[in-house]
């Protein structure tokens, strides 16, 4: 087998895929190195985000929240169901056969766009050189003309909660539960928390999330957040804020978490604990001495703009460099540097990056909030639009949320677009674009929706920016 190739790309995940495929396209030779295990023990392609992130995360949000609809939401449309049930192993099997379905099309799309795809582990020398270990344990040194790391991330620990795989868990474990948990403690009301607590609570699950800053979501804009936060309390997610973990301890009773507030030492008694508290980059064993890739002060390996490390012809992409820990980020950045690889002209514009967390109701954002756009000297102007006046929405019983767009006051440029509602992880995707094209907020006003269609909603955000709006009140 041919040992050189023009590229190598350590890491399979959805930065490292897309990069390899991307890189084939353009008629390079491409080896794509990833080391992802299985608990047990086999081994697969698509990283964190499909293994034991992205895609098995939202298979279990649809099916917790198809039975939170059937059980709150149907009898409202005239749908009577007797006795609904649920079956927690079926929900599982779906999942992972989602899961299994989506890791082997990877290596279908490496077959047809012509990557080799290597299982094992793969470690960069100086000069270019990689030292590939086969699952076997056989090594091969392998030479490139270029190599792109896309390492990924791992959960952060947190001391004095130490995983221990069975009570004490990270996401992943969270996703593996094979019965719902009587009582259990989320440590961090971020994304996970926030999507896997929403998960393990729809089905049962008596869930305290435990978060240390006294904000609610403070990437957010402020105004989403309070109302994310009051949905969520009224789902029964118990959500304390200001609470600092000091440490678990496991007894015959569950696990007891103790924890500081602003009123003394508390406890919290549970049978599961998810710590969620963030993620880091991964890089362990990763470079050999000399190979000119420096990592910074937190792990990240450090690159410019365009995702060089500054060792010659060497690259980083996804989770293990700077910015937020995204798949779409990372898959953006593996195509923009394959396509700079084949000389051609790649570019990732981190301002319109969206963010989307998957609950109910859903939340999605793109841009600056707000309150970042007046911190960064902005005069804004801002439209909102509650989903209650949308008729869509109305027809779906999904009322809740609102769209709000935040412009600049003197240009009218869109500076971000925050939506909490149905389907905004969809709905973003127009703002996105729109940003993508500079547009302004009157742009967004002329451009037709379909009626009745949830996206009216962004339209009439758009018009209520400038007291335009037509289905609500200018106030
Ligand atoms: P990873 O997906 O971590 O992939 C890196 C791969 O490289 C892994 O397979 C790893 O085994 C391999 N590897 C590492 N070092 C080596 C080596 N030396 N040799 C060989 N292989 C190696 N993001 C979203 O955008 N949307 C979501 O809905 C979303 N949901 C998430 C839910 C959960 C529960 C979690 C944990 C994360 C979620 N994320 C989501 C984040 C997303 O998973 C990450 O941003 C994304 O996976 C990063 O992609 P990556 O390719 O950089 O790294
Ligand atoms: P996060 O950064 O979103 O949230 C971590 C939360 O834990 C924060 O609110 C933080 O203040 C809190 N925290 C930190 N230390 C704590 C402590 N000691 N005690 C209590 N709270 C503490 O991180 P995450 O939820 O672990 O997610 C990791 C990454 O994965 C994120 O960067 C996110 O972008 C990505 N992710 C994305 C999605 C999505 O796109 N829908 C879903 C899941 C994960």
């Amino acid at each position: 087998m041919n040992d050189s190739f023009d590229v190598i790309v350590i890491g399979g995940g959805p930065a490292g895929y897309p990069a390899a495929i991307r890189a084939a396209q353009n008629k390079l030779t491409v080896a794509c190195i990833d080391g992802w295990k299985n608990r047990d023990g086999s081994s697969a392609f698509g990283g964190s985000c499909l293994n034991a992130g992205c895609i098995p995360s939202k298979a279990l949000l649809e099916s917790s929240e198809l039975l939170h609809r059937a059980q709150h939401e149907f009898a409202a449309h005239g749908v009577q169901l007797d006795g609904i049930g649920f079956d927690v192993t079926r929900m599982q099997q779906r999942k992972a056969a989602i899961v299994k379905g989506m890791t082997g099309g990877i290596l279908a799309l490496f077959k047809a766009a012509g990557v080799t795809p290597l299982a094992g582990h793969g470690r960069l020398l100086p000069g270019r050189k990689v030292e590939f270990t086969g699952a076997d344990g056989t090594k091969r040194t392998l030479q490139a003309k270029h190599v792109v790391l896309a390492s990924g991330s791992e959960p952060m620990p947190l001391r004095g909660v130490d995983f221990d795989g069975k009570a004490i868990v990270d996401s992943w474990g969270a996703l593996e539960f094979e019965a719902v948990p009587k009582r259990l403690c989320v440590i961090g009301a971020g994304v996970i928390g926030l999507e896997l607590g929403s998960v393990w609570r729809r089905l049962g699950a008596e869930t305290v999330v435990l978060e240390a800053l006294e904000q609610f979501l403070p990437m957010a804009d402020s105004v989403v957040a309070k109302e994310a936060q009051r949905h969520f309390r009224k789902q029964g997610l118990d959500i304390r804020l200001g609470a600092k973990v000091a440490g678990a301890k496991t007894g015959k009773s569950g696990v007891e978490v103790r924890y500081a507030d602003k009123s003394g030492e508390q406890v919290v008694v549970v049978d599961r604990v998810v710590v969620a508290i963030g993620r880091r980059p991964y890089t362990q064993d990763l470079l050999a001495e000399g190979t000119g890739v420096v990592l910074d002060a937190r792990g990240f390996i450090q690159v410019d703009d365009h995702c060089r490390t500054g060792a010659g012809n060497v690259w980083a992409i996804g989770d293990c460099v700077r910015g937020p820990m995204l798949a779409h980020k990372g898959k953006e950045e593996g195509i923009a540097v394959a396509d700079l690889i084949a000389g051609q002209y790649g570019h990732v514009n981190y301002k319109a990056i969206p963010s989307v967390i998957y609950t109910a109701p859903e939340i999605a954002w793109v841009g600056q909030t707000e309150e970042q756009a007046r911190a960064a000297g902005r005069t804004v102007k801002t439209g909102s639009f509650p989903f209650a006046a949308s008729g869509r929405a109305r027809a779906m019983e999904a009322g809740a949320g609102f769209c709000k767009v935040v412009a600049d006051a003197g240009s009218d440029e869109i500076l971000g677009v925050h939506i909490i509602g149905p389907m905004a992880g969809e709905l973003i995707a127009e703002a996105v674009l729109a940003m993508e094209y500079s547009a302004s907020s009157e742009d967004l006003q002329r451009t037709i929706h379909a009626h009745p269609t949830l996206s009216e909603a962004l339209h009439e955000a758009a018009l209520a920016a400038d007291r335009r709006a037509i289905d609500i009140p200018n106030r």
